[in-house]
């Protein structure tokens, strides 16, 4: 959004140039080689661990600490992208909190868990930086396989597919592929290029074409797709956002914060972006933390998330909460907005308080008021239309072999927490489901 007459609150440059640099380095510094080795040191490789069960895509955790603990982090790096070939991604962006952080055994006796997604980053970025790429494509099969989206589920399923032998080809709506982890996952958690530096390391396995700018259902259809390949496989994502449903959501500066934040990764400049001065966020989950701190970062004098219901409720990590607190971001439970008020833009957001019972959400007859001049709607996103002659359950697609000769993973499918790692783990073995059919005997 460019700064319009109607939102003369929303400005770009509210900071020094160096305060965009600081607040926007990366937030969780890489570990160098020594305290990447007292880290490992602190594992007790576990037989049956528990972090291992804990991580979607099922890293062998304890093995690839052990390498890095015996000065092979080439090796571990192996052990990692065996299952996550985006492990170098996953090893920034996943809430390791509540996934294998949260079971090591040393967090449950000692509440300080290995630091496991700081060494697999460790791992990584080491055998990144030396180009190390340990898969090579296998012998070909002749069997063509067309993936739709190249976002995490749809890079890992043709990653794995290219290892198998087919000839793949990605349609990818946008002008680049990396879906989320270019246009959505928060800045300062990936900054330096790395998502499209990671795409160009996976594309390095060969046999994998990537159609940018092609548009599943505008450009071309699902039965053309079927018709011209073997199989196809849909990680498409989630594209549609849900509508606040509060009088006057139409008002300018009110936003979808998927679209913010994606104009934020895409700015050449931070410093060009505009940001409101009292901006509100609606919402409880990671889209509405990073569209929170990242507008307090750019700037904004008072940012809000208001959730309709408690604390505990928030799909956001109490990691993530507390990240929003210590940036100075205010969070308020239990209220929801009922109307937008403002000349044309937003100037006020009017809230009523929720209570949460048996029956469901009821608005209390209670409320309060915040100013605002810019409103960010987070409160989660949708598939965008349904795919043809796709059925869908819960709103996604319906992932057992829906149509025949079509798969579906990542978001936009039944099952499994919308996070980076899921998405990798169901492209991965959706490529794995491909292959057994293509090549049955
Ligand atoms: C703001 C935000 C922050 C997040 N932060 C985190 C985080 O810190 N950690 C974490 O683990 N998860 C995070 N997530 C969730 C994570 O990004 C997703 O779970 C993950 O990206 C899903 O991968 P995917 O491949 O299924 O979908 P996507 O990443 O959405 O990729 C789908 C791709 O398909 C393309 N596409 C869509 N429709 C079509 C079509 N019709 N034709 C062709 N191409 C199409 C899209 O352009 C896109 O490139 C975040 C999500 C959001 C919105
Ligand atoms: S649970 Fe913790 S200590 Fe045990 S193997 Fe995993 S990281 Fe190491």
């Amino acid at each position: 959004m460019t700064n319009s007459p109607l939102t003369p609150g929303i400005v770009p440059g509210r900071l020094p140039a160096q305060s965009y640099r600081d607040n926007f380095a990366d937030h969780t510094p890489a570990l160098d080689r020594h305290e990447a080795q007292v880290a490992a040191d602190r594992c007790y490789f576990c037989h049956d661990a528990p972090c291992v069960t804990a991580c979607p895509t099922a890293i062998d955790i304890p093995l690839f600490i052990r390498q890095i603990a015996t000065g092979t982090p080439e090796a571990a790096a192996r052990t990692i992208w065996t299952q996550n070939i985006l492990g170098g991604m996953c090893a920034r962006v996943c809430p390791t909190e509540t996934l294998c952080e949260e079971k090591c055994v040393r967090e449950t006796a000692e509440g300080q868990p290995v630091e496991i997604g700081r060494l697999q980053r460790f791992a990584t970025d080491t055998a990144m930086a030396r180009d190390l790429q340990p898969f090579a494509r296998g012998a070909s099969t002749g069997k063509r396989v067309a993936v739709v989206g190249a976002g995490p589920a749809g890079l890992a399923c043709a990653h794995r597919l290219a290892m198998k032998g087919h000839e793949v080809t990605i349609f990818e709506k946008r002008a680049k592929a990396g879906g989320l982890n270019e246009y959505g996952i928060a800045s300062y958690k990936v900054p330096g290029g790395f998502a499209q530096r990671e795409v160009d390391w996976l594309l390095q396995i060969g046999g994998i074409t990537v159609k940018t700018g092609v548009e599943l259902g505008r450009d071309v259809t699902l039965d053309q797709l079927r018709a011209g390949h073997d199989a196809v496989f849909l990680g498409i994502g989630l594209q549609g956002v849900n509508a606040l449903r509060a009088e006057g959501e139409e008002k300018a500066g009110v936003r979808n914060a998927v679209d913010f934040i994606a104009e934020l990764r895409q700015a050449a400049d931070l410093a060009t972006l505009p940001v409101g001065r009292d901006v509100v966020v609606i919402g409880g989950g990671m889209t509405a933390v990073d569209a929170a701190v990242q507008s307090k970062l750019l700037g904004a004098e008072t940012v809000t998330i208001v959730y309709r219901r408690g604390r505990d409720k928030m799909s956001a990590s109490v990691w993530e909460q507390e990240h929003a607190l210590n940036a100075g971001v205010r969070v308020l439970h239990n209220a929801a907005p009922v109307r937008v008020t403002g000349n044309g833009a937003v100037e006020t957001v009017e809230f009523a308080y929720t209570e949460d019972g048996p029956a469901g959400l009821k608005l209390s007859g209670e409320g309060f008021t915040l100013k605002a001049d810019q409103l960010f709607k987070a409160i989660g996103q949708t598939l965008a239309g349904q795919p043809e002659g796709l059925p869908v359950e819960g709103g996604k697609i319906a992932a057992a072999g829906p149509l025949a000769g079509v798969w579906a993973g990542g978001d936009c499918a039944a099952g499994g927490e919308d996070l980076t790692v899921t998405a990798v783990a169901e492209g991965r073995d959706a490529a794995e489901a491909i292959h057994r059919a293509l090549t049955a005997a």
